[in-house]
């Protein structure tokens, strides 16, 4: 990171807990030289990050066979309003993974970066559905990144006003933001009165919020 490089960070457990609480990564990669950056969903187990998709997807033929591929991850946690228009910004964390994907092939690690998968999205969710069957993994390209090269990127606190603007009469401050679940809505095919399990009434995706300057 060289622009602000203090808010960058470099350890596993930021990394790790970004990508945890983020529910969609971007793949940015170029093809026949155009560049492309594609969002999805992903899971981590310890340091491999996995994306999955359609046999057929080219995005995953084209990482498969070892297109260089750079994968972005962003949490938004507020709107910094400024004085100036210059200053104002965002409080975000964010983190960026460069590397070459390579395809999982193996049965049981397949099975279990698709369990990770799900699990990432809604902890819990994965012992109380139908495991794939051998054709829908069949169907499925699963990819495997290592999170070696890794930066993350975090930004807190208010704005960073020129001194001189403090004067000028104009509202300041931070609109914090952050994903809200809101009421679960059962699909029209389950039985009246169906409850949610606790993983559905409960979801969240809030950890917590990095504080400071
Ligand atoms: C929500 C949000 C809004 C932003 N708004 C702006 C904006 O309006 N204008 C602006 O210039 N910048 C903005 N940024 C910061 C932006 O992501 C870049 O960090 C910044 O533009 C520096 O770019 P650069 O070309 O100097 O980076 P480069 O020199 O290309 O980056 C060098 C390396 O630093 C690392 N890196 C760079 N940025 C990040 C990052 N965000 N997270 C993790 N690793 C990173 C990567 O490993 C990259 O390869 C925003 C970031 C976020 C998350």
């Amino acid at each position: 990171v060289k622009r602000l490089p203090a808010r960058a960070a470099y350890d596993r457990a930021t990394i790790h807990a970004i990508l945890d609480e983020g529910l969609v990564c971007h793949i940015g990669f170029v093809a026949d030289g155009q560049p492309f950056v594609l969002p999805t969903t992903y899971g981590r187990v310890g340091d491999r990050l996995y994306v999955h998709g359609a046999a057929a997807s080219r995005m995953l033929r084209r990482l498969r066979d070892g297109l260089p591929v750079c994968v972005t991850v962003t949490l938004l946690d507020g709107l910094v309003l400024a004085r100036s228009a210059f200053h104002h910004s965002m409080n975000y964390r964010s983190v960026v993974i460069v590397g070459v994907a390579v395809e999982v092939t193996d049965p049981a690690e397949k099975v279990r970066a698709l369990e990770a998968v799900v699990e990432h999205v809604v902890p819990g969710r994965w012992s109380s559905v139908r495991a794939p069957t051998s054709q829908e993994l069949k169907a499925t390209m699963v990819l495997s990144l290592p999170i070696c090269e890794a930066s993350a990127k975090v930004r807190t606190g208010p704005p960073l006003d020129d001194p001189a603007d403090r004067e000028i009469p104009c509202w300041a401050g931070e609109i914090p933001l952050r994903c809200l679940a809101l009421p679960p809505v059962n699909d029209p095919h389950l039985p009246p009165g169906t409850t949610p399990p606790a993983s559905v009434i409960g979801y969240s995706r809030r950890r917590a919020r990095p504080s400071g300057g």
